[in-house]
């Protein structure tokens, strides 16, 4: 027999794993995961969505997505599409409103079935939605696969930029390269006379980014627009595709 393979693997048929990571929650890592896939699927790419996220998964939601994946031969699972996007989420594996208080091996499970079970056919590339913080499912993603990068979302404020530090550290002792870091809720454009506002402080992400010597990937507005489109099963990039706020999302997809 075969040795065991050591270190991270590729994934057959996909090209490359993106993983967006945040330290803290609610600072916009699945909303900036929907809209990147959107726009990377607008642009042609082949693009799988994998909603890792799994004490408050949201991209069925996000993507107007529901149902049960089914597995017709009880071994693979197929997945869900929308918008161009192939879509997984652990999120589909429970029932909806159930609590996960899963432990680490039945995570690495969990993971380990998404990533080898679920039919993602051939992907330029695969956007990993993580949960937030340095836990478990960040640490098998990048020990049992090859994670081309990695993306960081915080808000400009100091504690979401606290702990955005140190999922920058993680990864970097997991030896996953960043690709960058994006400021969400940058600016809060205000969706009736457009008059603008640093509700949570602006820059902070830039000066981090600089100091680290990692790229700043995109300063996404705090808008209205965006909330609402997530809420309603259609991100911003599909839903309004020629506002502002879609751009945004475009040029950080166009980095990739
Ligand atoms: P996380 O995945 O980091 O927990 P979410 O993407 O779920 O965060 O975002 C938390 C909430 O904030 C959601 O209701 C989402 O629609 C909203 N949100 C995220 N980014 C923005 C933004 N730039 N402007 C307006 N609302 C946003």
């Amino acid at each position: 027999s075969k040795p065991e393979p050591k270190g991270p693997q590729k994934v057959p048929g996909i090209d490359r794993i993106v993983a967006i990571a945040s330290g803290k929650g609610g600072v916009g890592k699945s909303t900036v995961s929907a809209n990147l896939a959107c726009a990377l699927a607008a642009e042609g790419r082949r693009v799988g969505l994998l909603d890792a996220d799994v004490y408050g998964p949201s991209q069925p939601r996000m993507l107007g997505v529901s149902g049960r994946p089914a597995s017709p031969d009880g071994k693979t699972i197929l997945p869900l599409r929308n918008y161009g996007v192939t879509m997984m989420s652990i999120g589909l594996m429970m029932n909806e409103g159930q609590a996960v208080v899963w432990r680490g091996p039945m995570l690495m499970g969990a993971l380990q079935q998404m990533m080898n079970q679920v039919q993602w056919g051939a992907l330029d590339v695969l956007i990993v939605d993580l949960p937030p913080g340095t836990g478990d499912v960040q640490m098998t993603l990048s020990q049992k696969f090859q994670v081309d990068g990695a993306i960081i979302v915080s808000t400009p404020q100091d504690v979401a930029l606290l702990d955005a530090r140190k999922g920058i550290d993680m990864f970097t002792q997991l030896k996953v390269p960043l690709y960058g870091m994006i400021e969400n809720m940058s600016t809060h454009v205000c969706s009736n006379c457009g008059h603008e506002e640093h509700i949570f402080g602006h820059g902070g992400v830039a000066k981090e980014a600089e100091k680290l010597g990692a790229p700043l990937l995109a300063e996404i507005p705090l808008h209205l627009d965006i909330r609402t489109a997530s809420d309603g099963g259609a991100p911003v990039v599909v839903s309004k595709p020629d506002s502002a706020e879609a751009e945004a999302f475009r040029a950080m997809a166009r980095r990739l």
